[in-house]
C-alpha cells in the first residue's frame, strides 16, 4: 500500500479531546503498525539524507518517539526540548501563546556544539507556535536549524506562516 495512504489510515480522529470542540489527531495506531512507523522514520531520513545533520531535536512528548529513531538512522545525536521544569541542568526557555494561555519549553544551554546542523522533529504542526519556539531555542543554543520534519501538518491553521523561510517537510497534510 502507498505509504501516504497507510499513514492517513493509521491516524485516528478523536472528537472533543483534550477539550470540547477540538478534533485531536491521534498517532498511536500509526506507532503500533511497524510498517507505518518504519516508513515514517525512513522517509524523514531519506528526505534530508544521512550526513547532512549533526543533531535531531525532538519536542516533548510525541516528538521524542519519532525523533529518537530518526537520530539513530541519521547517525546524529538526539536533543530533547521539554516543558518547563523537566530538564535537570541549565536551560534556555521560550514562552509562546496557546489558544488559551501560554506554554514554556526549554533546552539545555550546552546541547549543541557551535554551528551544529539541527533538524527539529515533531508529530504535528498545528498553529506553529511550538515549532517556532523550538527553532528559537536551537538558535539561542548556537545550533543552525536546517529544517523541521513533521508527520502531520494541519494546513488550515497556517503554522508554516509563523516559520519564516524554515524548510518544513510534512509527510501528510490535512
Ligand atoms: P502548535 O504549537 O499549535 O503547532 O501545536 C503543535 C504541538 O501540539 C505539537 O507538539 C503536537 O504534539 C501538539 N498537537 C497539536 N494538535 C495536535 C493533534 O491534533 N494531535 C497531536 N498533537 C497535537
Amino acid at each position: 500500500m502507498d505509504l501516504g495512504k497507510l499513514i492517513q489510515e493509521r491516524i485516528r480522529d478523536v472528537d472533543d479531546y483534550p477539550k470540547p470542540g477540538v478534533l485531536f489527531k491521534d498517532i498511536t495506531p500509526l506507532l503500533a503498525d511497524h510498517v507505518a512507523f518504519a516508513g515514517v522514520v525512513d522517509t524523514i531520513v531519506n528526505h534530508h539524507g544521512r550526513g547532512t545533520v549533526d543533531k535531531i531535536v525532538g519536542i516533548e512528548a510525541r516528538g521524542f518517539i519519532l525523533a529518537a529513531p530518526v537520530a539513530y538512522h541519521f547517525g546524529a545525536g538526539f536533543v530533547p526540548v521539554r516543558k518547563k521544569g523537566k530538564l535537570p541542568s541549565r536551560t534556555h526557555e521560550e514562552t509562546y501563546d496557546l489558544e488559551y494561555g501560554t506554554e514554556t519549553i526549554e533546552i539545555h544551554v550546552d546541547a549543541f556544539e557551535p554551528g551544529d546542523r539541527v533538524l527539529i522533529v515533531d508529530d504535528v504542526l498545528a498553529t506553529g507556535g511550538t515549532a517556532r519556539a523550538a527553532a528559537e531555542l536551537v538558535r539561542r543554543g548556537g545550533g543552525e536549524v536546517v529544517g523541521l520534519s513533521v508527520l502531520l501538518e494541519l494546513t488550515f491553521l497556517h503554522g508554516r506562516d509563523k516559520l519564516g523561510n524554515l524548510d518544513v517537510h510534512s509527510l501528510v497534510t490535512v
